[in-house]
C-alpha cells in the first residue's frame, strides 16, 4: 500500500465493489462512490503479489500486507513476500491505464496493427514490447519467447521488422500468451505462484528464457544472455540474426 494507512482505510470502508477489471498488468476494482470518495482501487502485482480470498477468521497468509472483510463473510487478502507489488486508491482509474497500448489478445492487435505500429518508432524491438504504453502487459519472459519464436533478434530496429516478420511476431506474443494463460503462469523460482499457491507450468515450455549456454531447440546453438535496457535478455544468436541499422 502506497502513503497512508489510516487514509486508505477511510476511502475503503464501506465502499461497494462494482466491476473487476484488468488492463494490462494493473487489476481494477471499481468501487460505488457517491460521496467523493475514491472511484478505484487498483492493483499491481509485480513480482511476487497475490491476491485471493479466504474465508473471514482464517490465518493471515504468511506474508499479507493487506486484508480488507467483504460483507460475505471472506477477506480479501494481498500477499506479497517482496513487497514490490502495489495497491493504492485513485479519483479516476481510467486516467491511470488510459496511456496503456493495446492489449496483445485484444482485437485490435494484429499483424498490421504491429506492423505499422513498429515502423511507427525507431527502437529496438525488445525495449519496445517491454514499454507498456506500446503494448500493454507484456513482461520480460514472454517478450524474449515471442522474439524467438519470430525468428528476430532483440535488438532489431523496429522500423526493419519485415511484413512478414511483424505477422510472425504477432501470432508468437498471441500463442504464448495463450499458452501460459492456460499451463497459469511461469514460476522458475520459489516464489511466483498461482493465488492458491501452486506454482504454474509454463516453465517447462520456455526455450530461451533462463537457459543462457544451453542448446537451442531449434538449432543446437548455445543461448546467449545479454542485458538489454537492464534486462536480461535470451535469443539464439543463429535463430535470431542481427539486422544491422
Ligand atoms: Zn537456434
Amino acid at each position: 500500500v502506497g502513503g497512508d494507512a489510516r487514509a486508505f482505510a477511510r476511502g475503503l470502508v464501506g465502499a461497494r465493489v462494482g466491476a473487476i477489471r484488468r488492463r494490462g498488468k494493473f487489476l481494477l476494482f471499481d468501487l460505488d462512490v457517491a460521496d467523493g470518495r475514491p472511484a478505484a482501487l487498483v492493483g499491481h502485482l509485480r513480482m511476487t503479489g497475490r491476491m485471493q480470498v479466504r474465508p473471514r477468521g482464517s490465518a493471515p497468509t504468511p506474508h499479507e500486507c493487506v486484508a480488507l472483510d467483504l460483507d460475505d463473510g471472506g477477506t480479501f487478502s494481498f500477499d506479497d513476500v517482496r513487497k514490490f507489488g502495489r495497491l493504492v486508491l485513485v479519483g479516476d482509474a481510467d486516467e491511470l491505464v488510459g496511456a496503456l497500448g493495446p492489449e496483445p489478445l485484444g482485437a485490435s492487435f494484429d499483424a498490421a496493427w504491429l506492423h505499422a505500429a513498429l515502423h511507427a518508432r525507431r527502437r529496438a524491438v525488445k525495449p519496445l514490447l517491454l514499454d507498456q504504453t506500446f503494448v500493454a502487459g507484456l513482461g520480460n519472459i514472454y517478450v524474449d519467447e515471442a522474439l524467438f519464436e519470430a525468428g528476430l533478434h532483440p535488438l532489431t530496429p523496429s522500423n526493419r521488422v519485415s511484413t512478414r516478420a511483424a505477422a510472425r511476431l504477432a501470432d508468437a506474443v498471441r500463442g504464448i500468451l495463450t499458452r501460459a494463460i492456460e499451463r497459469r503462469g511461469t514460476s522458475f523460482d520459489g516464489f511466483y505462484r498461482t493465488p492458491e499457491g501452486r506454482p504454474g507450468g509454463y516453465q517447462s515450455e520456455l526455450k530461451v528464457y533462463d537457459r543462457a549456454q544451453e542448446p537451442c531447440v531449434v538449432c543446437a546453438a548455445p543461448i546467449r544472455r545479454i542485458v538489454v535496457g537492464q534486462r536480461g535478455t535470451h535469443f539464439c544468436p543463429k535463430c535470431q540474426r542481427r539486422i544491422s541499422r
